[in-house]
């Protein structure tokens, strides 16, 4: 009841999803708050009596009235707003935010785009070697730069290559200055990796540490004999073993850091990866700083794509969401579930903070695009100048929902923004809806199930 005496007025979100799941009830996800329920009966009945109808306008039950218990879970979890809310101002207003920071600098670093594997699948072409020490100066500048125009909250680092740790003196030369100019600036530095894993034994791991790079992506296309089919050293040599000894290595140091394994598969190895993640189960399981992905094999754009098995579609998302659950059932904990979140599907590429820096100096936006000239925002010169061409900035950055009515009327529209994929705009003229969007409800069903599992376990 309201301070006039009139009931107060609610509707359904616009960016519910409802899902039966016989005979668990209902499965409900909001993508303004990023979280997933499942009902179970009788409550799913009144729920979805509720939620069903986006046009209805609810009073909001008196204490007393029976059914204000639920009403007012619903109302504090989202899944109900104020009558007079406009929704769609809400979800413009996390874009914008997003958009306009000026106090975050997202970098993704190339120290080398050389490697030490040849993966079948791989789009890279090898061609630069070791950051040039100009760019590295290039860098520096640029973070000062940066902080001085308008101060920073947040340097976030991504070393990415080509294998980064194979150029691992520039990640310690870079790190350094970092970790000093931000501790010195107040600025909250984090930094990732994404590494094949080879070269991280357990004492290049600490050193990471101590350089605070906390978030690792390596890639295990498990088990044994199909990762080594197709991620072998130059000239052939096995890497399956070495990585798994290593991410042993590093489940035994005490350190706060978060390691994400992923999986790719294809339609030849993927009846298989159940074997690698009872594996991994057994050896990771009782680590929660050790969470798993899994990704079809996509045509990427490397030289042997027509062999590699790339599949897309339903069943390749299926399938995806069939190790997941596998997963969950060993101990493993799913890392995909930030992209069901606000922002969580956006590409990096399309937020104006964020920039690839390659060896010789070569502005990029996308990390996939490597040789299309579209990608090519800017020069980073010693000054620290980006050089950026705004042209193709805006390629990137405002190749969104801004004009797209599909996207605006989109349920998934705060996680995804149209901008999941902006290259698919750029290349095929369609709106780049991500999987998980598509299949929302396998998706939300699964989570949840995993979600309840996980429950019982502890
Ligand atoms: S633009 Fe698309 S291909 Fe490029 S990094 Fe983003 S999601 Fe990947
Ligand atoms: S690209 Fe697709 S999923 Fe993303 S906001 Fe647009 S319609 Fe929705």
């Amino acid at each position: 009841m309201s301070e006039s005496g009139q009931k107060e007025k609610y509707k359904p979100s616009r960016f519910n999803v409802i899902t039966p799941s016989d005979p668990d009830g209902l499965v409900i996800y909001n993508s303004l708050r990023g979280s997933v329920y499942r009902i179970r009966p009788p409550a799913d009945e009144e729920v979805h009596s509720l939620l069903h109808n986006r046009s209805a306008v609810l009073d909001r039950p008196a204490s007393g009235d029976g059914g204000e218990g639920l009403f007012d879970t619903l109302r504090t979890k989202g899944f109900l707003v104020p009558a007079d809310t406009d929704e769609d101002d809400v979800a413009a207003a996390v874009s914008s935010r997003r958009k306009h920071r000026r106090d975050v600098l997202d970098l993704i670093i190339m120290p080398t785009e050389a490697c030490n594997f040849r993966c079948d699948y791989c789009y890279e072409d090898f061609a630069l070697g070791r950051m040039l020490t100009s760019v590295r100066e290039g860098v520096r500048r640029l973070v000062r730069e940066r902080h001085a125009a308008h101060p920073l909250q947040t340097l976030s680092v991504s070393w990415f290559g080509g294998e980064p740790l194979v150029a691992f003196e520039v990640i310690e030369e870079l790190s350094e200055f970092f970790q000093s100019f931000c501790a010195e600036n107040g600025v909250r530095y984090s930094a990732g990796i994404t590494t094949n894993g080879y070269l991280l034994t357990e004492d290049v791991a600490r050193r990471c540490l101590d350089l605070s790079i906390s978030r690792y992506q390596i890639t295990v296309d498990g088990p044994r004999s199909t990762h080594d089919a197709s991620r072998y050293l130059i000239g052939g040599g096995r890497t399956y073993d070495e990585i798994v000894h290593n991410l042993e290595g590093m489940s035994v140091l005490e350190d706060d850091f978060q390691v994400t394994l992923r999986t790719n598969f294809t339609e030849h190895n993927r009846d298989r990866v159940p074997e690698l993640i009872d594996e991994l189960g057994r050896r990771f399981s009782r680590d929660p700083r050790f969470t798993t992905i899994y990704r079809p094999v996509g045509s990427w754009g490397g030289p042997q794509d027509e062999e590699t098995g790339a599949h897309s579609g339903k069943q390749a998302e299926l399938h995806k969401l069939d190790l997941c659950s596998h997963a969950a059932d060993r101990g493993l904990s799913n890392g995909d579930e930030r992209m069901l979140r606000p922002n969580g599907s956006v590409c990096y590429a399309a937020s104006p903070w964020s920039f690839v820096i390659r060896p010789n100096g070569l502005v990029n936006k996308c990390t996939v695009a490597l040789r299309d000239q579209r990608n090519a925002v800017g020069r980073l010169d010693e000054e620290g100048g980006l050089n950026l061409d705004e042209e193709r900035m805006s390629l990137w950055v405002d190749t969104d929902d801004t004009s797209d009515s599909g996207c605006q009327s989109c349920f998934f529209q705060p996680s995804c923004q149209g901008a999941a994929c902006p290259l698919v705009r750029l290349e095929e003229g369609r709106r780049p809806c991500p999987p998980h969007k598509v299949w929302i409800g396998p998706t939300i069903e699964t989570y949840a199930s995993m979600a309840r599992r996980e429950r019982e376990r502890t």
